[in-house]
């Protein structure tokens, strides 16, 4: 059986559900809205992303560690901005066995509340810090949208949570910077384009100074947020009792920093980077780099299948993940199903290769196919991996020129704003004064959201606030996000 995919530009909901479906990467019919299974080659997609976010914290000295799931009820509300911004989502365990419990336990919605009050207990001067810590878990939301496979979700299966604390505001702030640029270097090497923006104040996360966001676009014109990080100042170490001495034998509260990012970085590969033929998947995270495929000719089989497991054996003793797709089906089904997964290189090996010496490569990306010598097999090794790396910026390059071309605008008027958004182009910018009142009016009249002010973006500023007519302070992004 195959499938008819919907067109990925005109259609990217359909396109989006139907591969998640179909690629075999998640299975969202169990009985719970919002709950889903990562599937066998959806979980490995899974695994590389959590490997690239683990590298990149590590590299930069975070400690991966592993904190409970429950929160007693106190510890919850002791932030009380915190609590504010959660309440309405936050699931319950009220009973034990049959017993009602004495101190309700909430599923971690997120874990500022589950760690700091440990943070406290380590902390007892300058020199117990900078903690670096993060973990990679499930966190629970009672979502009340329309939930999405992998975007909108009750259970966030894949949440890296990064906390930290410090000695000095300074620190706390360098740690923003580092914050930035680990996440820059996840989403490059998964070929995700973005926009780092501040959150406007009424918009930031709660129990935060401020908050910056990453934002990319999908083929519909909707932003995804990708990635968050906070500044939290003193908010939580107050509530926390996170005190401790300082280097001249003073008193203070520790300064801190969090910054998450979930399985809609998954979402994100998927969407950046398929066709109307499936997945295109980055050879930094694609499950399999390379598929082998015999052309099988009666009477020839026996020839073919060996040089088809030579090859195998060459680029798994490389350590290139590679599978020889011996199913007793036709070449051209196998052909679908792979490109369906978004394998970068296929090879075909039929009794012509065989003859010839050669195998042939077809590029997932653009189609092309070649033929290379099958000896020395050192040279076909280096090859694939140099196909592998062509591959990979080709994706980062298309995505990236895409955003740019596509979906960054400036408007400078309200009917300018409002048909670049109606006709979903993505991220518009426009001026805006910074006050408040005027904010929340602009998204009215855009039907859009104020994603903040852009921070690296180098927009040149002229023009009124697009409100009140006042002189612009900022430009501001504005989408409609998902
Ligand atoms: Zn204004």
């Amino acid at each position: 059986m195959t499938v008819e995919l919907p067109s990925k530009e005109e259609n990217f909901s359909e396109w989006f559900s139907t591969i998640i479906d179909v690629a075999e990467i998640a299975d969202f019919r169990y009985p719970i809205k919002g709950c889903g299974i990562w599937l066998a080659y959806g979980f490995k997609l899974r695994q590389n992303v959590c490997k690239t976010m683990r590298k990149f914290h590590d590299e930069t000295g975070h400690d991966e560690m592993l904190f409970p799931m429950l929160i007693p009820e106190d510890l919850l509300r002791k932030e009380s901005d915190h609590i504010k911004g959660f309440e309405d989502e936050v699931y319950w365990i009220t009973h034990g066995g049959l017993s009602p419990l004495d101190v309700k336990l909430a599923l971690r919605p997120t874990s500022e509340t589950v760690m700091y009050p440990m943070y406290a207990l380590w902390i007892r001067s300058h020199a117990d810090m900078p903690i670096k810590a993060y973990q990679i878990v499930s966190i629970f939301r009672y979502e009340t949208k329309a939930t999405k496979p992998l975007i909108r979700v009750r259970e966030v299966t894949t949440f890296k949570e990064a906390h930290t604390a410090h000695s000095t505001f300074e620190e706390a702030e360098e740690q923003v910077k580092e914050a930035i640029s680990v996440y820059k270097n996840i989403f490059d090497s998964l070929g995700i384009p973005y926009l780092i923006s501040r959150r406007p104040e009424w918009d930031k996360f709660a129990g935060s100074e401020y908050s910056l966001a990453f934002e990319t676009v999908v083929p519909d014109g909707r932003t995804l947020q990708i990635g968050t990080i906070h500044q939290l100042g003193q908010n939580f170490s107050k509530a926390f009792n996170m005190e401790f001495e300082t280097k001249d034998g003073g008193r203070d509260f520790a300064y801190q920093t969090c910054y998450g990012i979930s399985e809609r970085s998954v979402a994100a590969v998927i969407a950046a980077h398929g066709d109307d033929q499936g997945l295109i998947l980055p050879p930094n995270v694609a499950p399999l780099k390379v598929v082998i495929v015999p052309i099988w000719y009666k009477g020839k089989e026996e020839e073919v299948n060996e040089a088809c497991e030579k090859v195998y054996n060459i680029l798994k003793e490389s350590g290139i993940t590679v599978k020889l797709d011996d199913r007793d089906i036709t070449a051209g089904r196998k052909f679908y199903d792979w490109e369906l997964k978004g394998v970068p290189i296929r090879i075909e090996i039929g009794p012509k290769d065989v003859e010839s010496g050669v195998v042939t490569f077809v590029n997932r990306l653009t189609k092309k196919k070649e033929t290379y010598p099958l000896t020395p097999t050192e040279k076909l090794v280096d090859k694939i991996k140099e196909i592998l790396n062509e591959i990979q910026d080709d994706l980062y390059k298309n995505a990236h020129r895409k955003f740019e071309e596509k979906f960054l605008h400036k408007a400078n008027s309200l009917d300018e704003a409002q048909e670049l958004l109606e006709g979903r182009n993505g991220i518009v910018m426009v001026p805006w004064c910074g006050d408040d009142e005027c904010g929340f009016q602009l998204e009215d009249k855009l039907g859009g959201t104020i994603l903040g002010i852009p921070v690296e973006e180098k927009v040149t500023l002229e023009g009124e606030c697009l409100t009140c007519g006042r002189e612009a302070i900022t430009f501001v992004a504005t989408s409609r996000p998902y």
